[in-house]
């Protein structure tokens, strides 16, 4: 019997905050990453308002965080939220838990036209890349509205996930509790139970998953009696899900997952497939400041891409889409030549070979109380002086001698990082060069950063799959090689 999580889900939300180290702690749930440009500006100008902390920061799930918020203002900060309709329901505020491909339909990859072909699907329009991004939207939507009617819903953990991939994979890397991917013959793909749905049958397919888990987890017995919600997400649960699975097939053919057509997730402005012109920007360390949150609203078109109409969505403004790679998608630009250029101004990325695209941190010093050093703070020299990790000290030891970056006692940075960053003699440690990382170092990564900063053991915000940790610890930081269950901050 696995003993699952030590206690229950205390994961922050928009109206029960986390008390960090800076302040109150509010994480507001972008089911699908997507944000109108003007409720995005809204945010920031908000979270400026906090203090130097102030500004709005992109989570690894694609949500949104304010940081330092005080005590005093946090009935006024949920009276904002809501009125920025970022709080459908009080109940499942915590639970709107929903990621997507964020590049679904503005590359020319991900879903065909095979996603949009069955009944109940908007009619394809050109190729039916731009639509099948339109599509997602739409699926993102109506599993929200659909997760908030449900009151047993209410119960999920904060860390339970909803994923909706394009095809390409991306969404499906981040391993989702319950998931969906299109499928040959307008299916769709649905993950853990692994069978293939019509297009109609998405939303409830994945809701069958989250009431599943509820009760594989004994959040809510058979007999109503609630559990103590240490079974967070279902790979929690003692078999990891098997059973799970096994009893939501319900003796339907098991279906063949879908290989993932990988696909870039470009940084910059591009042309989609239907000849218009999208963008994106990465946000250095997850910081969104109000002059960039401001740029992004004023750029974004009020043209869905692919239609060449007037978008009509819920808020009545097209949608950015927040990625989990802190990254921020305009879908449709507007004035393509100028936005580099005032991107760039507001402290966005829009140059793919930057380093930034690769580095990524927690909230180290002086936001958490369990850091050991100011990571991002060391990081941004790090990344100054053309490094994606510091020096490396592995397991207590320096590596051959060199200097060790961070100096945890008393939050120093990165001393001792050569500017160039080569290691003198290319000598190496546990395969970390002893002159520290340098991007061209680091394995290929198609998507997301692969060197995250943490300010202690716990690792938050690190991400899935292979790549370099660097971890404070009480004598300076450890670099190593990781992979990891990924975990949101
Ligand atoms: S990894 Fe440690 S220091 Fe960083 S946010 Fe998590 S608990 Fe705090």
């Amino acid at each position: 019997m696995s003993p699952g999580r030590p206690r229950a889900d205390r994961c922050p939300g928009a109206l029960v905050l986390h008390e960090a180290a800076d302040g109150g702690l509010a994480r507001i749930r972008l089911p699908g990453g997507l944000v109108g440009g003007g409720v995005l500006a809204a945010l920031a100008a908000l979270a400026e308002s906090f203090g130097e902390h102030g500004a709005v920061e992109l989570t690894s799930r694609g949500n949104l965080q304010l940081r330092g918020v005080p005590t005093s203002r946090r009935a006024e900060l949920a009276d904002q939220v809501a009125e920025l309709g970022l709080l459908p329901s009080a109940t499942h505020e915590r639970v709107r838990n929903i990621v997507a491909s964020p590049f679904a339909g503005l590359t020319g990859a991900g879903v065909g036209a095979g996603a949009g072909s069955s009944a109940g699907t908007p009619p394809a329009g050109g190729d039916g890349v731009p639509t099948a991004g339109a599509r997602l939207e739409d699926l993102v939507r109506g599993l929200d509205e659909a997760l908030c009617a449900d009151p047993e819903l209410a119960e999920l953990s904060g860390r339970f996930l909803f994923g909706l991939d394009d095809g390409t994979g991306d969404i499906a890397a981040l391993a989702p509790d319950a998931w969906a991917a299109p499928a040959p013959e307008g299916h769709w793909w649905v993950g853990p139970a692994g069978v293939a749905v019509d297009d109609s049958g998405v939303v409830g397919e994945l809701l069958a998953v989250a009431r599943a888990f509820l009760r594989a987890a004994g959040t809510r017995d058979a007999a109503g009696t609630r559990g103590d919600g240490s079974f967070w997400r279902v790979r929690d649960l003692p078999d990891g899900g098997a059973e799970l699975a096994a009893g939501l097939r319900a003796g339907r053919p098991a279906a063949p997952r879908p290989a993932p057509r990988p696909a870039a997730h470009p940084v910059g402005v591009w042309r989609r497939p239907d000849g218009g012109h999208a963008a994106a920007v990465h946000v250095p360390l997850g910081r969104l400041t109000r002059p960039a949150a401001d740029l992004l609203a004023t750029v974004v078109t009020a043209t869905r891409p692919g239609t060449g109409q007037a978008q009509a969505s819920p808020r009545g403004e097209p949608p950015l889409r927040i990625t989990p790679w802190r990254s921020v998608v305009v879908p449709c630009l507007k004035d393509p030549p100028s936005f580099a250029a005032r991107a760039r101004r507001t402290g966005l990325v829009t140059d793919p070979a930057s380093i930034w695209t690769r580095v990524t941190a927690c909230a180290g010093r002086p936001g958490c109380a369990s850091a050991l050093a100011d990571v991002r703070a060391d990081a941004a020299r790090a990344v100054a002086a053309g490094l994606v990790a510091p020096v490396a000290l592995i397991d207590g030891a320096p590596a051959d001698g060199a200097p060790v970056g961070g100096a945890p006692a008393d939050g120093a940075s990165v001393g001792g990082v050569p500017a160039d960053g080569a290691p003198a003699d290319g000598a190496s440690v546990g395969g970390v060069p002893a002159g520290g990382i340098r991007a061209r170092d680091m394995p290929p990564a198609p998507t997301g950063a692969r060197a995250h900063w943490s300010g202690c053991g716990r690792r938050c915000g690190r991400p899935p799959g292979p790549h370099v940790e660097i971890v404070a610890g009480p004598a300076g930081y450890l670099v190593r090689a990781a992979g990891a269950e990924p975990k949101e901050s």
